[in-house]
């Protein structure tokens, strides 16, 4: 089976969502989705690709990058949004 990404339900990207067209009208107007309630989506099932980080690597970036690299890529990137959130 598939390993999935661990995602540590911060809900950080969540929250910086204003640079992301898919999610324009989803924007509360601080970047923030307006979705997301206690760091968690409200619309988990229903979320649009964008959302959705394994459906992401399996339609772009399954043929160059290993599974668990992109993880690791991913991870960073949750680390430095989660830091610009506390800044
Ligand atoms: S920033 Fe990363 S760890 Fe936090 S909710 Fe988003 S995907 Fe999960
Ligand atoms: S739809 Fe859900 S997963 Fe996507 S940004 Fe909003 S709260 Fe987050």
């Amino acid at each position: 089976m598939t390993q999935k990404f661990s995602c540590k339900k911060c809900g950080s990207c969540c929250r910086t969502i204003s640079d992301i067209e898919e999610l324009e009208e989803y924007d509360l107007g601080d970047g923030s989705c307006k979705y997301l309630k206690n760091n968690i989506c409200l619309i988990y099932n229903e979320r649009p690709e964008v959302c959705r980080v394994d459906k992401i690597y399996l339609k772009y970036f399954k043929e160059n990058m290993k599974l668990k690299d992109y993880h690791k890529k991913i991870s960073q990137l949750c680390s430095r949004i989660k830091n610009m959130n506390n800044k």
